[in-house]
Parts: C-alpha cells; structure tokens; sequence
C-alpha cells in the first residue's frame, strides 16, 4: 500500500541508482518504456547539487525546494511558458510515487508506478503540455494515459476541464487516490477505459494528449480534435518521436516531428 505521509522519510541508497543505455533506472526496473527524452548527458546527470543532507528534518520545506530546482532545470531544458513552469511548481510529485521513491521524485526521470508502468519524465509532462498550450489556453483537454494521474494533476493548473482515461483499473484507482489527495478530484475528470477510442460524447478537445505509444496516432482522436486544437503523442516503437498534430481544418491535419522519446506502448481495450 502506498504511504503519502513523509514522503521524503528514506534517502535512497547511492547504488539503487544504475545507467543502462544512457536511461535511469531503478534496480529491478527495465529502463525500457520509460517516458522519457532520448538525451544519455541529461539523464546521466548526478542528483540536483540542491538535495538537501537530511530531507525528512523537513519534508514540507525541502520538496518545495526540490521542486523549485526542478522548474530552473526545466527552464534550463528549454521550456519557458511560464504557465506551465507554475503548473510543475505546483504539483507535488512525490505525492504520485511510491514512498521508496519519493526522495528521486524530483529527478528528471521516469519511475516505476507498478503494473509495468511510469510516471512520466518531468521534462516530458512539461513539454508536451507547453507543445499544446503555445500561443493559446485550450479549454478543454483529453489526456489519454493517466498512469498515477501526474500529468493530468498539472495539467488541471492551467485548463479548466480536464478528462483523463487510463485502461489499466489499478492505476486508475491510483489516480484517483492521489488526485483526491490533493483536492484536484473535481477538477480532473477520470475515466477507467481504453483512450485508444477516444470519449466521442465529450468531443471535441481543444487538446489531446497522448502519454503512451502507439505505431501511429489513432484515427478516433485525430477526429476528436477541435479545429484549431492540437494533439501531441508520442509514435513509433523502438525508436519514438513526440508528434504534434494540429487540426488545421474539417479534414486536414498539419503533422510536425519533435524530439525523440521512449514512452510505455498504447494498448487497446482495458485491463481490470
Ligand atoms: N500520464 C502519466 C503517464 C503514465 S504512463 C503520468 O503523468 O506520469 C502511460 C499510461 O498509459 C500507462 O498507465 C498505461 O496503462 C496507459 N495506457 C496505455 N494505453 C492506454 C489506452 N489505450 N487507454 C488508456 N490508457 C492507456
């Protein structure tokens, strides 16, 4: 079972921590489908200088510190919407991790959340929903992929109406526990289903957001999409790439290739 309470009580010990292909990784997790940038030099990194000697003296304290050495970090990697800088120095991420992790939850690394999955790279969430908010606030977003439901807690800072699905019913109730947790329940919609089909009684989106990968977008979100609205997932299999999709009319969609990535796979229909 999951403890939020002193989520900074343990420091990890220094060989938890392993590079295998330029990924962090946990021991015992297969840094594979990590949701995370290819880049071997930033995730090769040591710990953030700001870590503090004895994080639990003052849990409060030293996540906001962290977390603020996080947003700079962000900036450093290039992302500058000062909305969604606020949003992740908003959200407490060691909140959604499990209390064995949550002193690394400030890294800029993907980590495990069970079922085989993870909670997405902080740069990762960061760019994805900068990618979708440039130049506009959409008011409505899908995000397909809640896992523990980070993402859709930041994304809850900066748009009105969020929806998020995840198909595997663990996570979801995961989600749901952390979100509640943070008095975020009402604001973030979540739904246990296969995002895969998108929620055609709730489209259009102003925004979607894809946090798992498939070979290639699926047609029902690409048509889920408000005209104007923007779409980031990311593609491929072994190799990935953040796509960015924008619906530029009733049937044209303008493509654009971003960074490569490695994300968990999107899978259909739903996992109870
Ligand atoms: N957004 C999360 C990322 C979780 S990892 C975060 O904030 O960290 C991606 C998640 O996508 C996994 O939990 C996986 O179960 C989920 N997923 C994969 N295919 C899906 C589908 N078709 N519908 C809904 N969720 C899906």
């Amino acid at each position: 079972m999951r403890k939020p309470v002193n989520p900074f009580g343990s420091v990890p010990a220094p060989d938890r921590r392993r590079t295998s292909g330029g990924v962090t990784s946990v021991a015992g997790f297969t840094p594979t489908n990590s949701n995370t940038r290819i880049s071997p030099a930033v995730l090769s990194r040591p710990a953030p200088s700001s870590t503090p000697a004895n994080p639990a003296a003052n849990p409060g304290l030293s996540s906001d510190r962290l977390r603020q050495a996080m947003v700079q970090r962000l900036r450093a990697q290039g992302i500058s919407d000062e909305r969604v800088l606020d949003a992740m120095a908003a959200v407490p991420r060691h909140v959604f991790v499990d209390e064995a992790l949550a002193s690394r939850a400030y890294e800029d690394a993907a980590l495990p959340i069970g079922h085989s999955q993870t909670i997405s790279q902080p740069w990762v969430v960061a760019r994805m929903i900068a990618a979708v908010c440039e130049d506009r606030t959409p008011a409505r977003v899908l995000e397909v992929g809640a896992g523990c439901g980070y993402q859709a807690a930041v994304l809850a800072q900066l748009i009105r109406e969020v929806h998020a699905i995840e198909r595997i019913r663990g996570l979801f109730e995961m989600a749901r526990t952390n979100l509640r947790a943070l008095r975020l329940a009402t604001r973030v919609r979540l739904i246990h289903g296969d995002g895969m089909v998108g929620l055609p009684s709730l489209a259009p989106f102003d925004a979607i957001v894809v946090a798992a990968a498939g070979l290639a977008i699926p047609q029902a979100l690409l048509t889920q999409l408000a005209p104007g609205g923007r779409l980031i997932a990311p593609e491929g299999d072994t190799h990935q790439r953040l796509v960015l999709i924008e619906r530029t009319g009733a049937s044209s969609w303008k493509r654009t290739e971003l960074e490569a990535v490695r994300f968990v796979p999107l899978r259909a229909g739903i996992q109870t």
